[in-house]
């Protein structure tokens, strides 16, 4: 496919609409409203993108082939997208995020044979794409691993971990500079091995909380990737597509890293020096109280504000609907209430938000944190349905906490608080909540939902 090959003007057209479309999905999936519309738009632009490619006049080889892998992966994406719980979705991404880079990598080792030594810069994009792509593969199959805890989540620490992530990492730029300098087979076969052993060190220190930090960081990477191997293929599109997962993921890892309070080289490198450490456990024997859901329906029915925290275990029980519910039943008496929407709430950005939107609930009822946060101290309840991290005081207190420094909703300033989940087990960071030995504290044990339709239908007969 090296040869030099110049696409009609309709390609080039129609790869300019493709990238169109691409910026205006992203662009529809930063709001709740218009994100299904987005992801539409965006995978119209791929199959255009993908099916201009065959009519394009380039030589397509193998095209059976082609078409053939074309259709398993397709299959696989679509059933494997069908079927995933939201909660999973990370590791989904993770999983999708990987086989790009892997396979900008490939494309990559099968252009470094094409490019030969004459043309510089292309031999040196063609050798970061290498590295770029496979460190992204392998990075992103850790962190599978790791969501789907398949491995422990916690931060792996090898002895002397640091010196041989750097001396790794050493060999790796010095294999690139060989391959450019004088291409040699054996070389190429080295930097391909070393980088995916880059990709593991690099991912393996990181603690639970931050995986989703570091899927979107290898997002970015496998952007760039794709990108540079855009230009490795004199292909405009993905040059284009490959920037904009690049930006788009580099802004978003900031961002989270924002909103858990810590800049993004403590999340990277913090386990190296030490400072994710943190203690965890699955509960202490100190008493709590616990209530049946009548006693939470008497509660919050002579409430005059409440605020709903929903977090991550709201998503696994899929209780939003029935959250709603209650929503309404109390507005109905006359109670005001809010939810509360902490900007890491669940397992990606923006998941609490995609959830409550599912379920219909008025914009104008989600309170983000910085909003809501002043309104806690002037509230009689508080329902905090699945979250445990996002309301987790040590993230003040704590500095051994791996949350330490990340904002939290103020729970602990209302008059009262309700925790709904199933045992005491922490939330993701695994750590203990001082909060639920608090005396203000209630518990109702149990699965969200079930608890829920409980709570509705004992405030029914309130
Ligand atoms: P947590 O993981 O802290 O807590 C979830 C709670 O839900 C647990 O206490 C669990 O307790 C409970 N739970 C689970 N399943 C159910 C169920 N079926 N019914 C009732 N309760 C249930 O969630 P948060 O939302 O508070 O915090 C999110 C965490 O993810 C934070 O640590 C955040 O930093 C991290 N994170 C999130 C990102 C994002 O973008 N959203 C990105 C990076 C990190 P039990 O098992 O006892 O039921």
């Amino acid at each position: 496919m090296n040869e030099v090959h110049t696409d009609p003007i309709w390609v080039q057209l129609a790869y300019l609409v493709a990238a169109v479309l691409f910026i205006i999905a992203l662009k529809s999936m930063s709001s709740p409203r218009t994100a299904r519309s987005g992801v539409l738009i965006g995978a119209t632009g791929a199959l255009l993108a993908t099916v201009v490619l065959f009519f394009s006049g380039i030589e397509l080889l193998n095209l059976g082939l082609i078409l053939g892998f074309l259709a398993v992966g397709s299959i696989i994406g679509w059933v494997a997208a069908r079927r995933v719980k939201m909660t999973a979705m990370p590791q989904l991404v993770a999983l999708f995020n990987g086989v790009g880079g892997g396979a900008a990598a490939l494309i990559a080792v099968v252009e470094y044979f094409e490019v030969g030594s004459s043309d510089l810069l292309l031999l040196i994009f063609t050798v970061a794409t290498v590295i770029v792509g496979s460190i992204a593969f392998s990075g992103s199959i850790v962190t599978f691993l790791k969501l789907q805890e398949l491995m422990t989540t916690r931060p792996v620490i090898i002895p002397l971990g640091k010196w041989v992530t750097i001396l790794v990492a050493v060999g790796t730029v010095a294999a690139g500079i060989g391959l450019v300098v004088q291409p040699q087979d054996w070389l190429l076969v080295l930097l391909l091995v070393l980088s995916l052993i880059f990709g593991v060190l690099f991912v393996l220190p990181v603690g639970g909380a931050d995986v989703p930090i570091v899927i979107s960081l290898l997002n970015a990477l496998t952007g760039l990737a794709v990108a540079a191997s855009g230009y490795v293929l004199d292909n405009v599109l993905l040059l284009i597509a490959g920037t904009l997962v690049g930006a788009s993921g580099t802004l978003l890892t900031n961002l989270m890293a924002k909103a858990m309070g810590r800049p993004l080289t403590s999340t990277l490198f913090g386990a190296f020096s030490g400072t994710t450490a943190g203690s965890t456990s699955a509960g202490s024997d100190r008493p709590v109280r616990s209530a049946s859901p009548n006693d939470v329906a008497i509660m919050l029915g002579f409430a005059s504000k409440v605020i709903l925290v929903p977090g991550y275990g709201l998503a696994v029980a899929q209780a939003q609907s029935t959250l709603r519910e209650l929503a309404d039943l109390l507005t109905e008496k006359g109670i005001e209430v809010d939810y509360a929407i902490h900007p890491v709430a669940g397992r990606m950005p923006g998941h609490m938000n995609v959830l409550l939107a599912e379920a219909n609930v008025p914009y104008e009822q989600l309170k983000e944190m910085d909003e809501i946060n002043p309104e806690f101290s002037s509230t009689d309840v508080v329902l905090v349905v699945g979250a445990n991290d996002v309301v987790n005081p040590a993230a003040r207190t704590d500095k051994s906490a791996p949350i330490y420094g990340m904002p939290i909703l103020n729970v602990d300033q209302a008059q009262q608080v309700v925790f709904l989940k199933r045992s005491m087990r922490p939330g993701f960071a695994g750590i203990e909540n001082e909060i639920l030995y608090d005396p203000k504290t209630t518990l109702l044990f149990g699965d969200a939902k079930d608890s829920l339709t409980k709570v509705v239908a004992a405030l029914k007969t309130v």
